[in-house]
């Protein structure tokens, strides 16, 4: 299919590409199998200035847009979809300061973060507080000069390995939806440490970790736009970085589409390999028109919130709601064409529908988005 990229977002992709079969492919089961942190790729995607891809030109970067964004993820989630995460939450931990911080605060935090130098995560969900994200428990008490803030962020990807947090807290919680502010945070900072590290399913080589907060003591000047602005800081950040997660899932089902292909090319079963076969033809035949449909909707999407739409909500949610159901439907599909040896660890399969299951669930879990679907499909004219 052709989708008419410029010359720099092919460019884009082959770099990203590049790293991603020459650096990625040769340690991806070593990452998944001993859940380490891809420091060293970072170093590769930090040299090639990918970073940069989201972040304003003034601050250090290229501010290049959310569709060359989805092309990066993409690539490196077509090889790893852990390793892509690590890249994908920096720039949603970037985007509410790109969307929202002073000139100070850019300043002091983008230039690090598109060079690569420092990762950022984004904290809001809790314990007690998932889809409901209204039922945040971490309160920030305003004292002279700043607030304290104590509670606890779970399920934080990048936590731990991130220098630069953004993270959301109750400043008054009398005042419903304009109660919780954003704060940018650093990591080091006297009463900020980190909890508990996840044993996940898939995407091991990210790091989801808590954050601890107990009588954190954090500067007036970290509060990210206004006192009161925090969902709004949330939900903003979320309609730039959800088609990130769809570009996630879209990678994930391109990788796993080419591995079945590939198997079912050479798989020999009744002395024809089994593409031979009616019922794999079509199975092969759903997957592909699948991802291709999930492309188109990833990068349109991409593409209206590029052209300065104003309101993408309902684009980014539909985005990520349909290339993450792709995703786990194709690389379930994509162990079955490999069969028994697709439910093996030596091959990638069986990673890549680990990998996908969580793109249906973080970023607004895919009922909740089917809810603000329907919402936003009322509410438009
Ligand atoms: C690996 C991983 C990484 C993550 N990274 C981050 C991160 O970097 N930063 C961050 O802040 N959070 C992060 N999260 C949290 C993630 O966004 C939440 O897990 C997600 O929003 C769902 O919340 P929950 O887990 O509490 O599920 P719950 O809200 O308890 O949902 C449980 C089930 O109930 C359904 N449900 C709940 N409410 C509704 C509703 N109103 N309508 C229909 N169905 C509903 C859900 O769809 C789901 O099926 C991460 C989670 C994971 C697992």
């Amino acid at each position: 299919m052709e989708y008419f990229l410029t010359d720099v977002q092919k460019e884009i992709k082959k770099l990203t590409r590049d790293i991603a079969v020459e650096q990625v492919l040769p340690v991806r089961a070593k990452l998944d199998k001993a859940e380490e942190f891809p420091w060293g790729i970072i170093k590769y995607l930090a040299d090639a200035g990918l970073f940069g891809i989201f972040i304003p030109e003034e601050y250090g970067g290229i501010k290049a847009g959310v569709m060359e964004l989805c092309l990066v993820v993409e690539e490196l989630s077509r090889v790893c979809s852990g390793v892509a995460l690590c890249y994908a939450a920096t720039a949603l931990g970037a985007t509410p300061i790109v969307l929202y911080g002073s000139d100070t605060q850019k300043k002091k935090y983008l230039p690090d973060i598109a060079a690569g130098r420092k990762l950022a995560a984004f904290a809001i969900t809790e314990a007690n507080a998932g889809s409901d994200a209204g039922g945040i428990e971490t309160t920030a008490i305003k004292v002279p000069g700043g607030y304290k803030i104590n509670g606890t962020k779970c399920f934080i990807t990048n936590g731990g390995e991130a220098e630069i947090y953004v993270v959301i807290a109750l400043t008054d919680k009398s005042k419903g939806p304009r109660g919780a502010t954003a704060f940018i945070i650093e990591k080091g900072r006297a009463g900020f440490s980190f909890g508990r590290k996840e044993d996940k399913m898939g995407i091991r080589a990210s790091a989801t970790r808590e954050l601890v907060f107990e009588d954190c003591f954090v500067p007036v000047e970290n509060v990210l736009a206004k006192e009161g602005m925090g969902f709004i800081v949330t939900m903003r950040t979320f309609d730039f970085t959800r088609p990130g997660i769809a570009a996630q899932a879209l990678g994930v089902a391109q990788g796993a589409l080419e591995a079945a292909l590939n198997h079912a090319k050479t798989r020999i079963q009744f002395g024809h390999p089994i593409i031979a076969l009616q019922s794999v033809q079509h199975m092969l035949a759903n997957m592909a028109m699948d991802v291709e449909a999930a492309r188109g909707l990833v990068y349109g999407t991409a593409r209206t919130i590029d052209s300065g739409a104003k309101d993408a909500t309902l684009e980014a949610a539909m985005a990520k709601v349909f290339a993450s159901d792709v995703a786990m439907r194709v690389t379930t599909d994509a162990v079955q064409v490999f069969g028994g040896v697709g439910y093996m660890r030596d091959y990638p399969v069986e990673k890549m529908m680990r990998d996908a299951k969580i793109t249906q669930i973080y970023e607004g879990t895919n009922q909740v988005l089917r809810n603000v679907i329907g919402s936003e499909l009322r509410k438009r004219k």
